[in-house]
């Protein structure tokens, strides 16, 4: 029997992959560019960790971790999301006594037991990044501007960036008590799935996508007109200050984000090109997360992105994203290939991209194999041209050939 990769789970191959490294190298120059330095966590945690942040009642929690015992009969999880494990190190690492301004970064994969469809993944990818040690709303702003330079630096079209503010709890306990009121008013008309959340998780009701709830929804109250006014000035400030940067945003009234610990600030970018899946990332501040964690109180703000959606929305010509080879070594005959597998060590010795086919396949293979990898240039080197001290260095683009010697080769 075949045996096949598990549902929901792929593989990235070439040319794919060659996307996947490009997009990954301008993410992780773009973050270091803006002060943020890599952070690595474990993929599996303790469940606790999970439960505790993101939530008893959010459908990550609820139905879709991969938890497991292990031989201890211990509960543990893959990691569903970054944000957990990278507030569990900063306060395990006391990295906060280091510098209490903490900027970090990751990529890697995150594992949601969910129906698989187009853009939903049960292993699929994140980039993300926190601060921590910032209450300021001018940070906010920086963040969404650092990720809307950063598609549009990977060539991203039909952006949109929504915004919002979820309060405080000063503010939202008054909100939600006046949501659940009107809401409960109303309980019959609702889908099955916002009844339920009627009791557990009411916010979630606003971010409904079935029509029926939709209707209704539009005629709730909303948070950001229950502002107090600490969140009211933090929300002014941020839109001011997103204006300073000419980033272009829209204000969704009710924009909720899945998680519990989100505070003030949240937002979503967006593409117009992915259809029913059309997020590209989310984030938002939550500033009572590393408190609740057990670390010292502590102002954050974050934000977590999906590769396969980002890979979706560039350039879907792959080639384009493969990486430059100089040099493709064809090898006639024996006596040359044994020079120019010598050549060759030293090329790469140099830091020069090189490839050499040692199978002895026929010199017509060996070309279509170059052409394929799309060599910049072939050196040919056979019996006659080891005699004479040179290399045939042919360019694939003009189809000039020169003969290069050996030494000018390796300079
Ligand atoms: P979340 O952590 O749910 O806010 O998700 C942040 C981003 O990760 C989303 O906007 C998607 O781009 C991506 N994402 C979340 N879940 C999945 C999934 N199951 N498959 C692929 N991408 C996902």
């Amino acid at each position: 029997m075949k045996i096949t990769s598990i549902k929901g789970m792929h593989d990235i191959t070439e040319p794919e992959s060659f996307a996947w490294r490009y997009a990954e190298n301008l993410i992780k120059k773009q973050f270091e560019d803006f002060g943020f330095t890599e952070v690595r966590t474990p993929i599996v945690e303790y469940t606790q960790l999970f439960t505790r942040s993101v939530g008893e009642v959010t459908d990550i929690v609820q139905k879709e971790m991969y938890s497991f015992l292990d031989k201890n009969e211990e509960s543990l999880s893959l990691r569903p999301e970054g944000t957990a494990p990278v507030v569990r190190a900063l306060i395990e690492k006391n990295l906060l006594s280091h510098d209490p301004i903490q900027k970090l970064f990751y990529l890697g994969p995150m594992f949601r037991y969910e129906r698989p469809q187009k853009g939903r993944q049960r292993q699929f990818y994140q980039y993300g990044f926190e601060v921590f040690g910032v209450a300021q709303p001018r940070q906010d702003a920086e963040c969404v501007f650092m990720l809307v330079d950063l598609y549009e630096k990977l060539g991203l079209k039909n952006l949109s960036v929504s915004i919002s503010s979820v309060g405080c709890p000063k503010c939202r306990p008054q909100y939600l008590e006046k949501l659940v009121k009107a809401l409960s008013a109303q309980k019959s008309k609702l889908s099955e799935d916002s009844q339920k959340r009627l009791e557990k998780n009411p916010l979630r009701i606003l971010d409904s996508k079935s029509p029926q709830d939709k209707e209704i929804v539009s005629k709730m109250p909303v948070m950001l007109e229950h502002l107090c006014s600490e969140c009211e000035i933090h929300f002014e400030a941020f839109k001011n200050d997103l204006k300073t940067l000419n980033v272009n945003f829209n204000v969704n009234k009710n924009l909720v984000r899945g998680i519990d610990y989100y505070k003030r600030t949240v937002f979503e970018i967006t593409s117009s090109s992915l259809g029913a899946q059309d997020a590209i990332g989310g984030g938002g501040r939550y500033d009572s997360l590393v408190e609740e964690l057990g670390g010292p109180s502590t102002p954050a703000i974050g934000y977590a992105g999906g590769m396969e959606r980002l890979i979706m929305l560039m350039d879907q010509d792959f080639e384009k994203y493969r990486p430059n080879l100089k040099y493709f070594f064809v090898t006639p005959d024996e006596k040359g290939a044994e020079k120019a597998f010598l050549l060759a060590s030293k090329l790469r010795q140099k830091g020069v991209k090189v490839e050499i086919d040692h199978s002895g396949r026929s010199m017509k293979s060996q070309m279509k194999r170059a052409d394929r990898l799309k060599a910049e240039k072939v050196a040919i080197l056979g019996g006659s041209e080891l005699e004479k001290g040179i290399v045939l260095v042919r360019d694939m683009a003009t189809k000039q050939q020169t003969e290069v010697s050996f030494e000018d080769l390796l300079k």
